[in-house]
């Protein structure tokens, strides 16, 4: 008797063995998948435990080996690698939303009625707003803070330009600032009418504007606010542009305390000695959502303000080239630093000539390939320059939906001949052999399905114009999905944590409402994110 039961119990573990499913914490299934792997798979299925992709496959091969309280039928609907923004503004945006919102206006008068209407409900301190462009505008011209200072004498305005490279600011700023007539800038431009100032700061004069400290409370709201937004376009990891150590430090804090739950890729703001000096002596630091281990640099400013950096003059603007914000001098000492701490060097580099130059300090410190140096947009180049991403091996990080917003007044700006040397994003691929995909948010809409339409139909969200903006420079979806996944992971060194639906890498995911890799393209613009995962949790 005693012998029987024994071997009943043997055999009954032995069935077990066999048919015992594996416990998962989520088994998503009915999917068409695009896992972004190396090449391209597309499955039906696969299996969350404690935060990381443990199996991928057929539904049939799935429902085999494991089995979950929590199972996603995800009802045939397209599900991709949680989307990454290459090259964001997440705590500036997150800042902006809390401001008056000037982006589309129609007219400076606009921009005056939207003051008036926001300071009937905020009557007392300061006022920011973010967004103008006057190029918008009937009279394409900067403005001029007079009406601003005779409806605010004493209440302080700062109103940022679409780019972030022009402030225009009203007398009580100047004055609390300490900004004068005679005051002198490198790199910058305090702009004058009359031997008066005209209120408007371009680039490096932007730091010379004191405004109150932030508090913690105001830090946290921003982000917050950020955060938000971002989980509702299927963003699960943002790279940030350019922040100071605080800004990091309390990302990291509401990221440990789960108050934060979205990924960031820290760039150190090159402009704030402190916080570059901090973290070049400390070292790259990672934790479970942050990653810091790249400095930001800003060589020229923007071409919508005529601040990037050109070798000829500008076309609609005799005798200007560009300002340069940081000398050849200065960028070089800071890459040899960056190179020694083992960090990445992320440069701002829009004209033609900023790009000339920061190729060749890169290729003059070398190893760039694994340094995974970047240049951040890219975007006007000598046709020679094109050879040097591919013989240093430079990342090109660049914004699709820029070449659709500036194409019009890029011509103005540059002239027939080198508008067709910018925004070539197909030849950067082709010479590096990837490209990441980001935004520049919030001088962009956030929301990275506008950067696959742009990169892939090279149309602006109001499908113009009509034949795309030099489509030989399209990307096609493959691409423009691998640049805004993979890739992007890979240029902030995170591609064995993410970036693709593959076993052993963070569950971030999205569910989307139709497949943006078949059909019509242009129903690419009407798409909507169903669920935005991070760790395999629901945080939309
Ligand atoms: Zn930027």
């Amino acid at each position: 008797m005693k012998r029987i039961l024994v071997s009943i119990i043997a055999l009954s573990m032995v069935f077990s063995s066999c048919t015992k499913k594996e416990e998962a914490d989520l088994i998503v299934k009915n999917g068409i998948v695009y896992t972004v792997d190396e090449a391209f798979s597309v499955a039906e299925s696969f299996v969350v435990k404690d935060g990381k992709i443990v199996a991928i496959g057929t539904n049939k091969e799935i429902s085999k080996k494991y089995k979950s309280d929590k199972n996603l039928d995800a009802k045939g609907q397209a599900i991709y690698p949680g989307f990454i923004d290459a090259h964001a503004h997440f705590y500036g945006y997150g800042k902006g939303l809390n401001q008056v919102d000037l982006r589309g206006t129609k007219s400076y008068d606009e921009v005056i009625e939207r003051l008036i209407e926001y300071t009937k409900t905020n009557t007392e301190g300061w006022i920011y707003g973010m967004g103008w462009d006057q190029n918008d505008w009937p009279k394409q011209e900067y403005p001029d803070k007079q009406s601003l200072d005779n409806l605010f004498a004493t209440q302080p305005v700062v109103l940022t330009r679409i780019d972030g490279h022009a402030v225009l600011v009203n007398t009580a700023v100047l004055n609390y600032s300490g900004i004068k007539h005679t005051t002198k800038v490198n790199g910058g431009q305090i702009l004058k009418s009359k031997g008066l100032m005209t209120g408007v700061l371009i680039d490096n004069a932007i730091n010379l504007i004191k405004t109150p400290p932030e508090t913690d409370e105001d830090i946290a709201r921003a982000l917050l606010a950020a955060q938000d937004n971002c989980f509702s376009v299927g963003l699960t990891t943002v790279s940030d542009a350019g922040l100071t150590k605080r800004i990091i430090e309390t990302i990291d804090r509401m990221q440990k305390d789960n108050e934060l739950k979205i990924k960031i890729y820290a760039m150190v703001d090159g402009s704030d000695k402190k916080s570059v000096e901090y973290y070049l002596n400390d070292g790259p630091y990672e934790s479970e959502r942050l990653t810091v281990r790249a400095i930001k640099i800003y060589l020229d400013g923007a071409l919508g303000s005529r601040g990037a950096l050109l070798h000829q003059h500008y076309s609609d603007a005799p005798g200007k080239k560009g300002n340069m914000i940081t000398s050849k001098h200065d960028l070089e000492s800071m890459a040899r630093r960056a190179a020694l701490a083992n960090f990445q060097l992320n440069t701002h580099c829009i004209g033609d000539s900023a790009n000339s130059i920061a190729l060749n300090v890169y290729g003059r410190i070398g190893d760039i390939e694994n340094r995974r140096w970047r240049i951040e947009h890219a975007q006007i180049l000598l046709e020679k320059d094109l050879e040097k991403f591919k013989q240093s091996q430079i990342i090109p990080s660049v914004q699709p939906t820029h070449a659709t917003s500036d194409r019009t007044w890029a011509k103005d700006r540059l002239g027939e001949i080198r508008l067709k040397n910018a925004y070539n994003y197909k030849k950067l691929l082709n010479a590096r052999g990837m490209i990441a995909l980001g935004t520049d948010f919030p001088i962009e809409d956030i929301n990275p399905l506008y950067t696959f339409y742009s990169a892939v139909a090279r149309k602006d969200v109001n499908m113009t114009p009509a034949g795309g903006f030099q489509p030989e420079d399209a990307l096609t979806r493959e691409e423009a999905l691998r640049g805004m996944t993979i890739w992007a992971a890979y240029a902030n060194f995170e591609e064995s944590k993410k970036g693709s639906i593959e076993v052993g890498k963070a569950a971030d995911f999205v569910i989307l409402s139709n497949d943006i890799m078949q059909g019509d393209i242009n129903a690419v613009l009407k798409t909507k994110v169903k669920n935005t995962y991070i760790n395999g949790q629901k945080v939309y």
